[in-house]
């Protein structure tokens, strides 16, 4: 028996860790969530190991994981993924912010990418058979991606960016790295990049000849390491109050939804804030009980422009599809440019703190929940603070009117040389492409 992962649509046979890692959607189209979630003890949570992220994480890793993956190897994947700082600041007496973005590409999905690329690196290892990953992008995702896979032997890494549509910072990050993976730059937008990957997913005549597989967040081992860091911003805030709020910026609501895992396996959590810009699926499904997909508007926070967030499936799923208990958990906001912007500026004023426009989402939740609740505004909140401010350097410039220093892992790929393969947005050029490279 073992670990096994079910498909949210209920349509096919559970799977081995193995099959959902390595395949990473189920044959139905739905997205895979494990048969089972463990719990941690009283004690648990109490001896919390408050050392090292690190350790935390292996804890928690060993309780889903194993037997089917090795401690020793469990140990490796982990010091290898999370070989950087995850620090809780203090902004008042009960506001912290949890920066997710001392990893190598400045952004929370390090987090994902290094754990899942770990993983499959192990899975991969005992089939002598190339692994061929295929990743859509539309800037963040492709660089954590591409970083986590770099050198590891037994894959391929190809990376779809729509051409001309993400930052500078952005391309270097993910075409300057060589060796195994390769940027392929597609004469599209984003929603082309992820239609021919799909369709090259659903090319038999390819498969045959090339192991496929996805990294974008629909695998269920980007999302599982995610919920670690919610214990470890648990143990770092040591009023051991039981009555912590997350609010967390949404886009595709993988993020949110580890958090969800998380409260599952027993962390105790009052209730999470769905922070999103005016891309307002999420919080409008809360306040109507209607789920209704629209084409994303384009925001200065960028990353969470998305109109159909596919993790959605997972939360419905995780509460049986019943709304009055999701909003038991989950309470949900948007808000506009404007008002970020403002809150940035006031941040950086009134508490000296640098936001950038996703993470000053996620403050704004906090605020607008803290003012609908009165009663609950002296527990301790945590905001999940999901890229550097150097990655969005030119709006965070503009509206606090600072110079901005570029972190060493953005210094060192600023001046590296570009190489992609230009591709036509047709998935004929796509198709001979990765025909000829095997
Ligand atoms: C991807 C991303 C998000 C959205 O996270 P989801 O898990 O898709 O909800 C938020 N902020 C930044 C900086 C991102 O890159």
């Amino acid at each position: 028996m073992g670990l096994l992962f079910y498909s949210t649509n209920h349509k096919t046979k559970p799977v081995t860790l193995e099959e959902a890692v390595l395949t990473g959607l189920p044959a139905d189209k739905g997205l895979f969530m494990p048969a089972h979630i463990p719990r941690v003890s009283a004690t648990f949570l109490q001896e919390m190991s408050c050392s090292s992220f690190p350790e935390l994480a292996l804890e928690l890793a060993r309780l889903i994981f194993q037997p089917e993956i090795p401690e020793r190897e469990l140990r490796s994947i982990i010091e290898t993924a999370f070989n950087f700082a995850v620090p809780l600041v203090q902004l008042d007496e009960t506001t912290f912010i949890l920066e997710l973005f001392h990893g190598p590409t400045l952004a929370f999905k390090d987090f994902g990418a290094r754990f899942m690329a770990g993983l499959m690196s192990y899975l991969v290892r005992k089939s002598d058979h190339m692994l061929t990953i295929l990743v859509a992008t539309s800037g963040d995702t492709g660089s954590a991606v591409a970083n986590g896979f770099l050198d590891m032997p037994g894959i391929q890494v190809y990376i779809l960016y729509p051409q001309g549509k993400i930052t500078d910072m952005q391309e270097k990050q993910i075409t300057t790295l060589g060796n195994n993976i390769t940027a392929l730059e597609i004469a599209g937008d984003f929603d082309d990049c992820q239609r021919l990957t799909k369709q090259a997913f659903l090319d038999n005549r390819l498969r045959q000849k090339l192991r496929l597989t996805s990294a974008n967040s629909i695998n269920i081992s980007r999302l599982i390491p995610q919920s670690f860091y919610y214990f470890w911003a648990y143990a770092q805030q040591k009023s051991s109050c039981d009555d912590l709020l997350f609010s967390v910026p949404c886009g595709n609501y993988g993020n949110l939804t580890a958090g969800l895992l998380a409260r599952r396996m027993g962390l105790p959590v009052s209730r999470f804030i769905a922070a999103a810009n005016s891309n307002a699926i999420g919080p409008h499904y809360l306040e109507t009980g209607k789920y209704e997909p629209k084409k994303a508007i384009r925001t200065i926070s960028n990353a969470m422009d998305v109109g159909d967030p596919s993790n959605f499936a997972r939360i419905l799923d995780l509460y049986d599809h019943d709304i009055d208990l999701i909003r038991q958990d989950l309470v949900g906001y948007s808000f506009t440019d404007e008002q970020t912007k403002s809150i940035m500026k006031d941040v950086y004023l009134r508490l000296k703190y640098i936001l950038e426009p996703h993470g000053a989402t996620g403050f704004l939740g906090l605020l607008e929940f803290q003012k609908q609740n009165p009663a609950l505004q002296n527990k301790p909140a945590i905001v999940l603070e999901t890229a550097h401010h150097a990655k969005f350097c030119a709006v965070v410039k503009q509206v606090l009117n600072i110079a901005i220093e570029v972190p060493i892992q953005l210094q060192n790929t600023i001046d590296r040389k570009k190489n992609s393969v230009v591709l036509a947005n047709n998935y004929v050029e796509l198709h001979e492409f990765l025909d000829s490279t095997t």
